[in-house]
């Protein structure tokens, strides 16, 4: 259920009704916006009067909401959520680029990297010290020494990083990361999910290769349930029928998402496609139709990269790329 509050009320009166409300065993979820405040009531409403609510005189208006997702519903939380990384901004209209390799292979190989994306204008850095691979045989990442690595590059470029985590137990060694990714195989990690939701860190969670949207939705309110409302969405392609591409791309997530939830919403072309010269036009597609950002493989030797590599993009492609997403942006808005 949603309580609409009249503007300009007072803080006193607020207090109260949310006092009130909070007797009655509901959770009480506050989204103060620009022009309105709303109250987003979580647990068993089944009892609640909304016509005694409704009458008060410091409330507009209330409604009940029948999704189970509530706090990522925008009906909640009209405005749409930025989630701030240094001084990088995602979602309300801030668009950012995230890029970077697969996975963390070598001190020179994460830093040209990350050199060069920065170059491009890429706000943050990607790469995987713990990779979730298919085959236990194939490279599994860097893992804590992947970390240390990663800093090194922040501290090189002044670039905030993401990199992925795929079990609570490691959570230690995410302490200085600035972005925890929860990869598409782990997006119904639960238990994972939930101590994340503790951490208050932004978490970049993927949607996973054959999950709907409202179990994307319904694992982003693992999260912020548990206390954390910095999370951002990725479309990073599903299981289709597709033979020639490693996934399907599905943008219409993009504007149905944004529609449904007020969270920022990116777009993954690198693993929905699997191969780089598909990634150029399929992320112009995802910035002409309104996420909020791409996260793009980018290697300095794709042919000998340890994962991922036909997908990666060189480093004068990705600078291409980057003056083209710039330009549709800039059609896209006008
Ligand atoms: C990745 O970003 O490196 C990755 C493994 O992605 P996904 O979880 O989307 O497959
Ligand atoms: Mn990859």
């Amino acid at each position: 259920m949603i309580v609409v509050l009249k503007p300009n009320v007072g803080e006193e009166k607020r207090e109260q009704l949310m006092d009130w409300l909070k007797s009655m065993d509901l959770a009480v979820h506050v989204s103060e916006g620009a022009y309105q405040t709303v109250l987003g009531l979580i647990g068993d409403t089944s009892k609640v009067d909304m016509d005694l609510i409704a009458s008060l005189d410091i409330v507009e208006s209330v409604k009940r909401v029948s999704e189970t997702f509530k706090c990522c519903n925008r009906k909640f939380h009209p405005e749409d959520t930025v989630v701030r990384v240094g001084d990088a901004r995602i979602g309300g209209g801030h668009f950012c680029l995230i890029a970077g390799p697969c996975s963390v292979e070598s001190e020179e190989q994460i830093v040209a990297v990350a050199r060069a994306v920065k170059a491009a204008g890429a706000d943050l850095l990607r790469g995987g010290a713990f990779k979730p691979r298919t085959s236990p045989y194939d490279f599994q990442g860097l893992h804590a020494d992947g970390i240390r690595l990663l800093k090194l590059a922040r501290e090189a470029t002044g670039l905030p990083i993401v990199t992925e985590i795929m079990s609570a137990s490691d959570l230690p060694l995410f302490e200085d990361v600035d972005v925890l990714q929860v990869g598409a195989r782990n997006m119904q990690n639960f238990d994972l999910l939930k101590e994340l939701g503790q951490t208050g860190k932004p978490i970049l969670l993927k949607r996973g290769l054959a999950n709907t949207l409202k179990e994307l939705l319904m694992s982003a309110e693992y999260i912020m349930a548990s206390g954390n409302e910095n999370v951002i969405l990725c479309e990073r392609g599903i299981r289709t029928y597709s033979d020639y591409l490693r996934n399907t791309l599905d943008l219409s997530a993009v504007p149905m998402l944004h529609e449904l939830s007020h969270l920022p919403v990116i777009v993954d072309p690198s693993h929905a496609t699997g191969i780089a010269r598909m990634v150029p036009p399929m992320a112009l597609a995802a910035t002409a139709c309104g996420c909020d950002g791409l996260i793009i493989e980018v290697h300095n030797d794709p042919s000998h990269a340890l994962c991922d590599g036909a997908q990666s993009l060189r480093p004068e492609e990705y600078a291409a790329l980057v003056g083209r997403i710039r330009a549709v942006r800039e059609a896209a808005t006008c």
